[in-house]
């Protein structure tokens, strides 16, 4: 029997690990592939995903390495026009980014924070289920090697087709309509280029654009409107995907940017259709059954307008390294009936985030990539002066702290020291 069995090895499955060890529980990652994937290069991490890397005790790992993009200059490829904005806007301070940062450097911060038999690779689980003994729930989890592992809790942060999130009764995702592709590009001379974000803009919501890593490597990315099939042909086939951007989506863009993709590293190309749960499905669904919960974006997938899935998933560690931990501490252990209601007031706390969050994000996506009428209209009258602001404040939100033992001494909750 283990304590907690966490699915996936990625930035929720990481972090989620890290924010139980905090509070003083070993959890066992369990990951399909034989090593930590980093599928899409780099991400944008905002002053809440600091905040989170703060209370995880990893931040400074990457703010020392990583400098923060202080201007994009966005051209509309119709017009020509060239527009700055100063990325200072949503700075909080030097440490707060925004930062442009390699996925792999994140897994890494975070799996190196953890014991290293606590991640284990090569490990697909098939199905899910739950047994009660005396009295309380055991999560059961079926391995694709015919083997079994029972949890006190089980948090499925097994990504967008979780199979933690389907046992829930979670809706699954729904194509956005649009397709993406990212890579990395190296210049092992380096591409002498200012730390600044590029972006361009075209037509039927086209958006492609670039951003400096580091001296040597350059992240860029494209997005369209795709049928959700059609495109499958792409995913996996990396060489493919350079041709097509290169002599198709992006034959118009400029010379400096077909440079870039021509230098791209073939082994981070990735081709993946956009997709999300409908926001209702999250405000209403079942986020949690006892001791069985999800997090990430096997809870709330949502389209990368704004960079926020990677960011969230980090805000859901913390919360639930908080909820569980500060239960573990009071109670002097994992209790099962402790544990639901723990997973309870996880998801309470994280449901209408992450329902703002997709509705906010699918909605900036919408009105920035649209050019219908009815878009403009919406974009004109209502969004810039509505609603833009409020949305764009959602990278600024703190996902609070972890419980220390030694404060629950002090307040005498601790039943260990009682
Ligand atoms: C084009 C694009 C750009 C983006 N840009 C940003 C950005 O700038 N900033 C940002 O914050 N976010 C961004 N995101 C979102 C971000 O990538 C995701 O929200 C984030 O990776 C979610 O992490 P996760 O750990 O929940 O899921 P994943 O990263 O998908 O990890 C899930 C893990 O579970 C494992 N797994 C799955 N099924 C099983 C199974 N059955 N058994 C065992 N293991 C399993 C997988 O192998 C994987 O390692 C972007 C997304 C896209 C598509």
């Amino acid at each position: 029997m283990e304590e907690v069995v966490i699915v996936g090895a990625g930035i929720a499955g990481l972090a989620t690990a890290v924010a139980l060890k905090r509070v003083g529980i070993k959890a066992l990652v369990l990951e399909r592939w034989d090593g930590l994937r980093a599928t899409g290069a780099a991400l944008g991490l905002f002053p809440n995903a600091w905040l989170a890397l703060d209370a995880l005790g990893v931040s400074h790992k990457l703010t020392s390495i990583y400098d923060n993009v202080e201007v994009a200059f966005v051209t509309n490829l119709e017009s020509g026009a060239i527009q700055q904005v100063p990325s200072a806007r949503t700075n909080v301070d030097a440490q707060s980014g925004p930062k442009l940062v390699h996925r792999k450097a994140l897994l890494e911060a975070l799996a190196e924070e953890l014991p290293t038999d606590s991640i284990r690779f090569s490990s697909k689980i098939n199905a899910i289920g739950s047994i009660t003994d005396e009295g309380s729930s055991i999560a059961v989890v079926h391995m694709e090697d015919g083997s079994v592992i029972k949890a006190k809790v089980l948090i499925g942060c097994d990504g967008v087709h979780s199979v933690v999130a389907s046992w829930l009764g979670l809706a699954a995702p729904v194509h956005s309509g649009r397709s993406a592709v990212r890579g990395l590009a190296v210049f092992p001379q380096g591409h002498r280029l200012k730390h600044e974000t590029h972006q361009f803009v075209g037509a039927a919501g086209r958006r492609a654009g670039f951003i400096p890593l580091t001296d040597k490597d350059l992240y860029w990315f494209l997005s369209c409107s795709s049928p959700a099939e059609g495109t499958d042909h792409l995913a996996g086939n990396p060489e493919l995907i350079q041709k097509e951007v290169i002599e198709n989506y992006a034959k118009d863009l400029p010379e400096l940017y077909l440079d870039i993709v021509k230098h791209s590293d073939l082994s981070t190309l990735s081709w993946a259709p956009l997709v999300f749960r409908q926001p209702w499905k999250v405000a209403f669904g079942n986020l949690s059954k006892q001791n069985i919960t999800v997090a990430g974006d096997a809870m709330h997938p949502m389209t990368p307008d704004l960079g926020q899935g990677g960011c969230s998933a980090l805000e859901d560690a913390v919360a639930l390294g908080r909820h569980i931990g500060t239960s573990f501490i009071q109670n002097g252990g994992l209790v099962p009936n402790e544990m639901a209601r723990a997973l309870a007031n996880y998801v309470e706390e994280r449901r209408w985030r992450a329902t703002w969050l997709i509705t906010g994000l699918y909605l900036s996506g919408w009105v920035q990539g649209g050019s219908s009428w009815v878009v403009k209209l919406f974009r004109d009258t209502i969004f810039y002066r509505f609603l833009f602001r409020k949305i764009f404040s959602i990278n600024h939100y703190d996902c609070g702290k972890l419980p220390s033992i030694a404060d629950e001494e002090q307040t005498g909750n601790n039943k260990k020291f009682k």
